[in-house]
């Protein structure tokens, strides 16, 4: 089956790692010519609009996507030509709009932070009237990985923010004084069967996930309640593939934050943690082929490698560390690698972890101290 890729990325570098041995042949559009996932197949450097290389994916049995910010209306002139594009524009659009994103959460039932769009000053002055500080300013289109957003902790950093955002369309949230956060990851096909991967605790700094610790040490209830979340959005949407909802815990609640309409960064410790990565049961649900367990293998602990990567001499040698290099050239900010490490239990895995710490990258040796500490 030939399967085309919105992205040629990290993302679609992976769907085609779990892909090719189901027999899936790849087709990658993106915009650079260096992109990562060309290693895995043919890659089609043009930008999303562009007719001629759309006209290429036409070849293709089903499209895909590894990026949430391509043009949901592209989506929908292949779907209009009659390609399986799955997940299909609906989610795109979705989640491409932090204030129509927003909404969505909150008709399903789905608790969100306060919330205000702001198209001027007079907007955000009345916003943070009612939204109290602090609270962040955001784009509402194209953020990503903390980018767009600006943190309002008084008065004086209206200024600076409105310099820096003020040229956009944005929405104003209240800041969550969350314990911590987590992310949910919904399998669904076609046929509307759907499964859940185990509960993913999520670690940021600067806006960018850089831990992952799966399953997440909540109660059931909690638990339990995240996954309901993710199925009913999943549902709502009819969604085909795997779609991942990011949830911030403050407490007994759970708010949610935004969901991405692709594989995600917070489940990366599937692909050796559970039966069946997320990548390969989205390139299943995609396909229409049988989905794959999502149980837990064993329990997991993902480090994201950001800028350049690390070196491998403290590392490597560790017995049940897996290692991922995305092939791209280091740039700082840059998701270039990650590294995940099992073991049968957690109280096994906690100490493994915390020998690396001398040869994590900063600030990954600190967060792991927060991390281990709650
Ligand atoms: P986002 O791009 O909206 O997912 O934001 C990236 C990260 O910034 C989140 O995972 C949180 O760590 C933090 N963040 C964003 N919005 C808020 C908020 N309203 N309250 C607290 N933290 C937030």
């Amino acid at each position: 089956m030939k399967i085309g890729i919105l992205g040629g990325g990290q993302l679609a570098r992976m769907m085609a790692q779990a892909g090719l041995p189901l027999g899936g042949e790849f087709i990658f559009l993106d915009p650079k010519a260096d992109a990562c996932a060309g290693q895995l197949g043919r890659l089609v450097t043009a930008d999303w609009e562009d007719e001629s290389a759309l006209a290429k994916l036409s070849e293709c049995d089903r499209v895909t996507c590894d990026f949430e910010n391509v043009p949901a209306t592209v989506l929908e002139r292949l779907a209009d030509s009659g390609h399986p594009v799955r997940p299909a524009a609906n989610a795109f659009a979705a989640a491409q709009d932090r204030l129509t994103e927003k909404r969505l959460f909150e008709s399903l039932g789905i608790e969100v932070a306060p919330f205000a769009a702001v198209s001027g000053r007079t907007d955000l002055l009345e916003a943070l009237d009612r939204i109290g500080y602090p609270a962040v300013l955001k784009t509402r289109r194209m953020g990503y990985d903390g980018k767009g957003q600006y943190l309002l902790r008084a008065q004086e950093d209206l200024e600076s923010a409105w310099s820096a955002l003020g040229d956009h369309e944005l929405i104003l949230e209240g800041w969550v004084d969350f314990d911590f956060e987590c992310a949910i990851t919904v399998v669904r096909n076609a046929l509307g069967e759907m499964r859940c991967y185990p509960l993913s605790r999520t670690v940021h700094a600067d806006g960018m996930l850089r831990l992952a610790a799966a399953p997440a040490n909540v109660d059931v209830g909690l638990g339990e309640r995240a996954q309901a979340c993710g199925r009913m959005l999943a549902e709502h949407l009819d969604y085909v593939g795997c779609l991942t909802l990011e949830l911030f815990v403050a407490g007994e609640r759970i708010l949610g934050n935004e969901f991405a309409p692709r594989v995600h960064n917070s489940a990366h410790w599937t692909i050796e943690g559970a039966v069946c990565s997320q990548f390969e049961n989205h390139i299943r649900a995609v396909c229409d082929l049988p989905l794959g367990s999502t149980a837990l293998r064993a329990p997991a602990l993902m480090f994201n490698w950001i800028g350049e990567m690390p070196s491998k001499t403290g590392l490597l040698p560790v017995p049940d560390l897996h290692w991922h290099d995305y092939g791209k050239q280091p740039r700082p900010g840059r998701k270039v690698g990650h590294a995940t490490l099992l073991a049968e239990t957690w109280p096994a895995l906690l100490p493994v972890a915390l020998d690396l710490r001398e040869d994590l990258p900063q600030p990954l040796d600190r967060l792991l101290d927060d991390l281990v500490s709650m």
